[in-house]
């Protein structure tokens, strides 16, 4: 189950969106759906599309600086092959997503928005039999997938590198949100991404 085009379950995304269609006509300005192979091992969680990263293009975690930090390590890790603006993605091995699906104002979504659009964030996750490993980015996202797993938030908690057993098949990592903003403030190091994406190569053997 995805959310439709034009998904109106979160009114003050609606409205967000019918303003954005306004001031930014060549925008895509709706729902991002995720991309990649639900066979795959990794799943990457992010928040929420960027004005004009993901909301603009259509392609989750593409256009904006974020999705330039997270494709460049994932090539380095050879976990994707190439990444450019409006191209296909090849040879991803992973599959990439967003807690929720429409952009919030000031990248903020509310509890209820998360709820809400938390049933296509379980959907997306389900149909992932060979799920293994589970990298969110950035407390909210981590949350909404505890919720998505039917876990309980007060056992796992969001913590920046840190590895949690979810069951015997899932392992569930933490890191901040490549955003500019906590690149620049060094919230999050590059070498931090070393850090994950090494790890999670080890995890999966390859
Ligand atoms: S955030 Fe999710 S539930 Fe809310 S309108 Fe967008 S797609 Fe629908």
């Amino acid at each position: 189950m995805e959310p439709k085009k034009n998904c109106n379950l979160c009114s003050r995304l609606v409205d967000l969106r019918k303003k954005n269609k306004i001031l930014f006509p060549n925008f895509y300005n709706n729902r991002v759906l995720g991309t990649g192979p639900f066979s795959c091992e990794l799943l990457i969680i992010g928040l929420a599309p960027g004005l004009r990263g993901a909301n603009r293009t259509g392609e989750v975690f593409n256009g904006d600086f974020s999705g330039n930090l997270l494709f460049k390590y994932l090539n380095k890790y050879n976990i994707s092959e190439s990444y450019s603006e409006f191209e296909e993605i090849s040879n991803l091995n992973c599959r990439i997503t967003n807690a929720v699906k429409c952009l919030p104002p000031n990248n903020r979504p509310n509890s209820l928005e998360i709820k809400k659009c938390n049933v296509f964030l379980s959907s997306e996750i389900n149909k992932m039999k060979n799920l293994k490993i589970i990298l969110t980015l950035g407390e909210i996202a981590h949350n909404s997938t505890i919720i998505a797993l039917n876990k309980n938030l007060t056992e796992f908690k969001f913590k920046h590198l840190k590895k949690h057993k979810i069951n015997d098949q899932i392992i569930l990592l933490n890191s901040y949100h490549c955003s500019k903003y906590n690149i620049n403030t060094k919230r999050l190091k590059l070498t931090d991404l070393d850090y994950i994406f090494k790890l999670i190569k080890t995890l999966l053997n390859f």
